[in-house]
């Protein structure tokens, strides 16, 4: 059985264009020169029929009119089982909340998660009823097939490790690092290659293991460069102040990753200042030569 995934948004948090940003880039997307980009999310399948969402973007009403696969099926129906949640960084939560009116969901997510969700009100919206929300806690290092809200199976079958991170901006005051803030999975079908998801991750080395023999990598493509925010004028944060390895530099993903066995290579969750973004800049050709490709929205992988 192949694993599906469709990269349902493939911008960092903001989108692109991002709302308040009139940078080169956004202002190219706003023309249209460029594509625009929801924000990071993928859904899985194993059978076409059952799918998990992997993040819940806040542009998640806008993804799910785009992909017919996510569509209802009959009146008060939806094929979303569910929700595995890599982090409680609000582009990846946020999209929770759209899934109200009354679908029973099962939300997949390490402790840590759960409880920066639960300290907001607005979840017991989807806590109307007794097994509207069926909880799983995400378990580093152990394979878990991931269940519907009635138990029933998927042949989906994930498991999840710590990525360096952080704990959400929201969260930061109070809230001491912990491992269980931030996690990329490995996914695979009944028979099926890996494939491994890693929207955020501030290093490669604690994680190589992970993504070493996959057959498709989705890597957060957040930065190029470790100064590009305060260098664009954008922020003041540096990349890995965030917890985003960038892409350049003899300490980048691209370096790091370079002698990993690794079959596709994507970047996604890219931000709206990437030069990267543009197909034509000598940042773009360098991703290229290293066996990379820019994940765009719609990008459908058979695994
Ligand atoms: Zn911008």
């Amino acid at each position: 059985m192949a694993l599906q995934a469709i990269v349902l948004g493939s911008a960092a948090g903001g989108g692109f264009p991002q709302w308040n940003c009139g940078c080169p880039n956004c202002e190219r997307a706003r023309r249209g020169d460029l594509p625009s980009r929801t924000q990071d999310s993928l859904a899985i399948s194993a059978n076409g029929s059952g799918w998990f969402l992997l993040n819940a973007s806040p542009d998640l009403a806008r993804q799910i009119q785009q992909q017919a696969a996510l569509w209802p099926r009959a009146a008060r129906h939806s094929p979303i089982r569910g929700v595995v949640l890599t982090n409680g960084d609000l582009d990846h939560v946020l999209g929770l909340l759209l899934l109200r009116e009354n679908q029973p969901l099962t939300v997949y997510a390490t402790r840590e998660v759960r409880a920066g969700l639960e300290q907001n009100a607005m979840l017991k919206t989807l806590q109307r009823f007794e097994g509207q929300l069926v909880w799983h806690a995400l378990e580093y290092g152990r394979e878990q097939e991931l269940l519907g809200p009635g138990g029933e199976a998927s042949g989906i079958f994930v498991r999840a490790f710590a990525a360096p991170g952080k704990p959400p901006v929201h969260l930061m005051r109070g809230a001491l690092p912990s491992a269980g803030d931030n996690c990329g999975v490995s996914v695979r079908a009944t028979g099926s290659a890996r494939l491994v998801y890693a929207s955020a991750t501030s290093a490669i080395e604690p994680i190589a293991g992970e993504l070493d023999g996959a057959a498709a990598l989705l890597l957060d493509g957040t930065f190029w460069s470790e100064t590009e925010l305060p260098s664009a004028g954008l922020g003041r944060a540096n990349a890995r102040d965030m917890a985003h390895l960038p892409m350049s530099g003899s300490g980048g993903s691209l370096a790091l990753c370079r002698e990993l066995r690794i079959g596709q290579r994507w970047y996604t969750h890219i931000n709206n200042s990437n030069p990267v973004l543009d197909p034509l800049s000598a940042e773009h050709a360098r991703l290229q030569a290293d066996g990379w490709q820019l994940a765009e929205d719609g990008l459908r992988l058979s695994i």
